[in-house]
């Protein structure tokens, strides 16, 4: 009897040869069926994408070094396309652009693989956006409000605070359920250790995850880790969660693309980039979202950064980006250099869902300051040569002084939902702008604390509530009139001393 012959399963895989290679990029002869984010491999073991075709050649980006690559090298196709480790165990980790751990402490039990260039959901998928995310800036809760799975953009020149408004996002999330993901882009090492320090000694590494590819990474690698970041933030959406994703900046995601491009000797058009950049970052931003509650009502908000020349917000980039996100957050140097800060500009800032999402008390402490605080620039313009002031105009020009004075804050020191709604309740009972600068100050620093002290279940309904009900507001007025009296009684005391 003939016996049976096993016969080993085949693995069929279609063969390339190198043909040339110039700063991670390579370029292959072979590989007929391949397709746009396949994964190939290198005699020597490392990996590539497939990035594009020419008539001959098929153009890889190399993931990692390329020193292993030579002419001449075969390359095989892999029958999948390029997916990332993601998972639960992320959270509190450092992570470059392909998921794989670069903080040294040990390797990441994944829970799933996720394909870096995932379509975004379609309309069937998503639901309206209803809940406000705490960023903990006074500006954006109160004027610009931000809702979880909107898309708001950051930008401005050089120096002018934007990591610092969405580092305080993040550092606003602790206790409140939300992933953060912060995806950092062709910046410094120094400048990443700072703001991983800055994480730290809040305590918000626990919840975030840090993805990077700094300067000294190819272009690849910096064009691949924002898509990276989406996929590690998705998870957590795809699993009922909040998560908020912070892509800083996209400005050098761009230069990397046009790096890469211009290598695959791709035409070059407006400002020598691709034509295709705009889908490039599209691609990316339309992942942002929230998810309909069958599949879990999870949300991820995007903040992308960007960076402008002189303050050229029309520039080719900044205006793509502006015209792809719900809203953007101008910030100013001249502002910054003025001392308002966090410097973000009301007239050019805008947000178009999350005004609609706010609570009721948010909404009552928030309501006409934006109105109130353009008439007091324009006001102030107009009477800068002018001496004589009607006493209407002079009380308008307190009042927007007053408004600016509590809208300043400084940087790392995010504020909590019930100190900006006690603060701004405040402002609406107009007691405020009879108090002397010095006063002022002090009531801003002091209120907050007055009243966590005297009547600590106040703060937490408010939290709670975030509706000012009767009962709110008449505990709030009675805080303010003891807040005011102790103040007199403490003025009196010094100047008897
Ligand atoms: P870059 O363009 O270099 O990335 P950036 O726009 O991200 O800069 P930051 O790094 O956030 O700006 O801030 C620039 C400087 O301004 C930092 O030294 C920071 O401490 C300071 N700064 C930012 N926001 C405030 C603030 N609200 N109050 C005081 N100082 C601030
Ligand atoms: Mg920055």
């Amino acid at each position: 009897m003939a016996s049976k012959t096993s016969i080993a399963s085949l693995d069929i895989r279609e063969v390339g040869v190198v043909k040339e290679l110039k700063q991670g990029i390579v370029k292959v002869s072979g590989l007929p069926s391949c397709i746009f984010g396949q994964l190939v491999e290198f005699s020597r073991g490392s990996k590539g994408m497939v990035m594009g075709f020419n008539l001959e050649e098929v153009l890889i980006i190399v993931l990692g070094d390329d020193s292993l690559i030579n002419m001449g090298d075969t390359v095989t196709s892999r029958s999948e396309l390029l997916s990332v480790p993601v998972g639960d165990n992320f959270a509190g980790r450092v992570v470059d652009c392909l998921a794989r751990p670069v903080d040294g402490k040990g390797a990441i039990t994944a829970t799933d693989h996720y394909p870096v260039f995932r379509e975004a959901l379609g309309v069937m998928e998503r639901e309206p956006i209803t809940v406000p995310l705490h960023t903990g800036t006074k500006i954006l809760d109160l004027v610009i409000p931000i809702g979880k799975g909107q898309r708001e953009l950051i930008i401005g020149d050089r120096q002018t605070g934007k990591t610092s408004i969405a580092i305080d996002a993040i550092l606003s999330q602790k206790g409140r359920n939300v992933v953060c993901v912060y995806c950092y882009i062709g910046g410094s090492y120094s400048a990443l250790k700072k703001t991983m320090n800055l994480l730290n000694e809040k305590g918000a590494l626990s919840y975030t995850i840090v993805v990077c590819a700094t300067a000294s990474s190819t272009p690849a690698e910096q064009y691949l880790v924002p898509y990276t970041a989406a996929s590690l933030g998705e998870y957590f959406m795809f699993n009922g969660k909040d998560s908020l994703v912070v892509f800083d900046d996209l400005t050098k995601h761009a230069w990397a693309y046009r790096q890469i491009s211009l290598l695959m000797e791709r035409p070059p058009g407006r400002e020598a980039y691709p034509g295709d950049i705009f889908y490039v970052h599209s691609q990316l931003m339309e992942r942002a979202g929230r998810l309909r509650a069958g599949l879990g009502a999870g949300t991820m908000t995007f903040l992308p950064i960007v960076n402008t020349l002189q303050g050229d917000i029309t520039g080719y980039i900044q205006s793509n980006l502006v015209s792809m996100t719900d809203g953007q957050v101008y910030l100013s140097s001249n502002l910054f250099f003025e001392g308002f800060k966090p410097a973000i500009d009301l007239g050019l800032s805008v947000s178009r869902i999350g005004s609609k999402v706010q609570s009721g008390a948010m909404r009552f402490a928030s309501s006409g300051l934006r109105l109130q605080y353009a008439q007091y620039r324009e006001l102030q313009r107009l009477t800068r040569l002018r001496t004589k002031l009607s006493k209407e105009a002079m009380s308008d020009i307190k009042r927007g002084e007053t408004l600016r004075e509590l809208l300043i804050q400084e940087n790392g020191k995010p504020l909590s939902l019930a100190e900006e709604i006690v603060l701004f309740y405040a402002f609406k009972k107009k007691v405020l702008e009879i108090l002397k600068p010095e006063l002022l100050k002090t009531f801003k620093k002091e209120f907050f604390s007055f009243i966590c002290n005297t009547n600590p279940t106040l703060v937490d309904k408010i939290e709670k509530e975030q509706e000012l009900t009767d009962e709110i507001r008449g505990a709030l007025d009675k805080a303010l009139i003891n807040f005011f009296q102790d103040s007199k009684q403490d003025s009196k005391n010094d100047t008897a001393r």
